[in-house]
Protein backbone atom coordinates (compact mmCIF):
# COMPACT_ATOMS: atom_id res chain seq x y z
CA UNK A 1 0.00 0.00 0.00
CA UNK A 2 1.09 3.34 -0.50
CA UNK A 3 -0.26 6.83 0.55
CA UNK A 4 -1.15 9.23 -2.22
CA UNK A 5 -1.30 12.88 -3.28
CA UNK A 6 -4.69 14.02 -2.91
CA UNK A 7 -4.93 16.50 -5.32
CA UNK A 8 -6.44 20.00 -4.29
CA UNK A 9 -7.98 22.72 -6.89
CA UNK A 10 -5.45 25.28 -6.70
CA UNK A 11 -2.97 22.78 -8.36
CA UNK A 12 -2.28 22.50 -12.49
CA UNK A 13 -3.51 19.53 -12.80
CA UNK A 14 -7.16 19.45 -14.03
CA UNK A 15 -8.25 15.34 -13.07
CA UNK A 16 -10.71 16.64 -10.78
CA UNK A 17 -12.56 18.87 -13.22
CA UNK A 18 -12.28 15.68 -16.10
CA UNK A 19 -15.34 12.80 -16.53
CA UNK A 20 -13.69 9.77 -15.04
CA UNK A 21 -13.86 6.35 -17.02
CA UNK A 22 -16.05 3.10 -16.35
CA UNK A 23 -14.06 0.31 -15.22
CA UNK A 24 -14.48 -2.51 -17.12
CA UNK A 25 -11.86 -4.88 -15.32
CA UNK A 26 -11.24 -5.35 -11.44
CA UNK A 27 -7.85 -6.88 -12.03
CA UNK A 28 -4.67 -6.70 -9.49
CA UNK A 29 -4.02 -2.65 -10.55
CA UNK A 30 -7.15 -1.83 -9.69
CA UNK A 31 -7.27 -4.17 -6.11
CA UNK A 32 -3.98 -2.18 -5.17
CA UNK A 33 -5.42 1.58 -5.98
CA UNK A 34 -8.28 0.67 -3.93
CA UNK A 35 -6.25 0.14 -1.26
CA UNK A 36 -4.37 2.92 -1.68
CA UNK A 37 -7.01 5.45 -1.50
CA UNK A 38 -8.21 3.56 1.77
CA UNK A 39 -4.54 4.31 2.92
CA UNK A 40 -5.07 8.25 1.80
CA UNK A 41 -8.97 8.72 3.33
CA UNK A 42 -7.48 7.51 6.98
CA UNK A 43 -4.35 9.14 6.49
CA UNK A 44 -6.16 12.38 5.73
CA UNK A 45 -9.18 11.92 7.84
CA UNK A 46 -11.80 11.87 5.47
CA UNK A 47 -15.47 10.73 4.94
CA UNK A 48 -14.46 10.07 1.50
CA UNK A 49 -12.61 9.44 -1.27
CA UNK A 50 -12.95 9.72 -5.43
CA UNK A 51 -10.13 8.42 -7.69
CA UNK A 52 -9.59 11.47 -9.50
CA UNK A 53 -8.66 13.43 -6.53
CA UNK A 54 -5.90 11.62 -6.38
CA UNK A 55 -5.14 12.13 -10.13
CA UNK A 56 -7.03 8.65 -11.38
CA UNK A 57 -9.78 8.68 -13.92
CA UNK A 58 -11.59 5.70 -12.50
CA UNK A 59 -15.06 5.27 -11.27
CA UNK A 60 -14.12 4.29 -7.87
CA UNK A 61 -14.98 5.84 -4.53
CA UNK A 62 -14.33 4.79 -0.64
CA UNK A 63 -16.90 6.24 1.87
CA UNK A 64 -16.20 5.76 5.59
CA UNK A 65 -18.75 7.49 7.51
CA UNK A 66 -17.47 6.03 10.57
CA UNK A 67 -18.71 2.64 10.42
CA UNK A 68 -16.40 1.13 7.97
CA UNK A 69 -15.42 1.66 4.98
CA UNK A 70 -17.15 0.99 1.79
CA UNK A 71 -16.05 0.91 -1.63
CA UNK A 72 -17.78 1.31 -4.56
CA UNK A 73 -16.66 0.69 -8.27
CA UNK A 74 -18.91 2.15 -11.18
CA UNK A 75 -21.22 3.77 -8.35
CA UNK A 76 -24.54 5.62 -9.80
CA UNK A 77 -27.35 6.68 -7.98
CA UNK A 78 -30.73 4.31 -8.83
CA UNK A 79 -33.03 6.40 -6.50
CA UNK A 80 -33.29 9.57 -4.23
CA UNK A 81 -35.88 10.93 -1.98
CA UNK A 82 -35.75 14.48 -0.40
CA UNK A 83 -34.04 16.97 0.14
CA UNK A 84 -31.56 18.36 3.11
CA UNK A 85 -29.39 21.81 3.38
CA UNK A 86 -25.90 20.65 5.28
CA UNK A 87 -22.38 21.42 5.32
CA UNK A 88 -20.25 19.73 3.19
CA UNK A 89 -16.08 20.13 3.44
CA UNK A 90 -13.51 18.45 0.71
CA UNK A 91 -10.13 17.14 0.88
CA UNK A 92 -9.37 18.86 -1.83
CA UNK A 93 -10.77 22.00 -1.46
CA UNK A 94 -8.65 22.30 2.29
CA UNK A 95 -9.99 24.83 5.04
CA UNK A 96 -13.28 25.76 3.55
CA UNK A 97 -16.51 24.46 4.06
CA UNK A 98 -20.17 25.45 2.91
CA UNK A 99 -23.77 24.02 3.13
CA UNK A 100 -25.00 22.37 -0.51
CA UNK A 101 -28.47 20.70 -0.64
CA UNK A 102 -28.91 17.12 -1.11
CA UNK A 103 -30.91 13.98 -1.35
CA UNK A 104 -32.00 12.60 1.98
CA UNK A 105 -31.94 8.83 0.82
CA UNK A 106 -30.26 7.63 -1.72
CA UNK A 107 -29.95 4.31 -3.02
CA UNK A 108 -26.85 3.91 -4.79
CA UNK A 109 -25.75 0.82 -7.37
CA UNK A 110 -21.89 -0.43 -8.27
CA UNK A 111 -19.92 -3.27 -7.56
CA UNK A 112 -17.90 -4.23 -4.76
CA UNK A 113 -13.88 -5.11 -4.98
CA UNK A 114 -14.76 -8.36 -5.38
CA UNK A 115 -17.05 -7.89 -8.72
CA UNK A 116 -20.47 -8.68 -6.91
CA UNK A 117 -23.05 -6.06 -8.16
CA UNK A 118 -24.87 -4.40 -5.06
CA UNK A 119 -27.27 -1.78 -4.22
CA UNK A 120 -26.56 0.37 -1.02
CA UNK A 121 -29.39 2.56 0.65
CA UNK A 122 -27.96 5.50 2.70
CA UNK A 123 -29.88 8.11 4.56
CA UNK A 124 -28.01 11.52 5.49
CA UNK A 125 -24.20 11.88 6.27
CA UNK A 126 -23.97 8.45 3.90
CA UNK A 127 -26.53 9.96 2.01
CA UNK A 128 -24.24 12.97 1.25
CA UNK A 129 -21.01 11.27 0.72
CA UNK A 130 -22.32 9.40 -2.13
CA UNK A 131 -23.75 12.63 -3.63
CA UNK A 132 -20.63 13.87 -2.77
CA UNK A 133 -18.19 11.40 -4.36
CA UNK A 134 -20.30 10.44 -7.66
CA UNK A 135 -19.83 14.55 -8.40
CA UNK A 136 -16.13 13.50 -8.09
CA UNK A 137 -16.45 11.25 -10.72
CA UNK A 138 -18.01 13.55 -12.89
CA UNK A 139 -15.69 16.68 -12.65
CA UNK A 140 -18.21 18.40 -10.10
CA UNK A 141 -16.52 19.42 -6.82
CA UNK A 142 -19.22 20.73 -4.20
CA UNK A 143 -18.33 24.27 -4.32
CA UNK A 144 -19.80 24.39 -7.80
CA UNK A 145 -23.61 24.02 -6.07
CA UNK A 146 -22.52 25.89 -2.54
CA UNK A 147 -25.26 27.54 -1.42
CA UNK A 148 -23.72 29.59 1.68
CA UNK A 149 -19.99 29.40 2.45
CA UNK A 150 -19.56 28.59 6.45
CA UNK A 151 -17.05 30.61 8.81
CA UNK A 152 -14.23 28.17 9.84
CA UNK A 153 -14.53 29.66 13.60
CA UNK A 154 -17.99 28.46 13.38
CA UNK A 155 -16.80 25.08 12.26
CA UNK A 156 -14.15 24.92 15.14
CA UNK A 157 -16.72 25.66 18.10
CA UNK A 158 -19.45 23.22 16.79
CA UNK A 159 -16.76 20.67 16.95
CA UNK A 160 -16.14 21.44 19.82
ZN1 LIG B 1 -14.57 15.91 -2.20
Amino acid sequence: MALRNVLTVDTENDSLRKRSREVDKIDEKILSLIEDMKETLYEKNGVGLAAPQIGILKRIIIIDIGEGPIVLINPVVVYQKGEVVDVEGCLSVPGVWGTVKRPQEVIVRGMTPEGETVEMSGEGLLAKAFCHEIDHLNGIIYTDKVIDYIDQSQIQQEAN
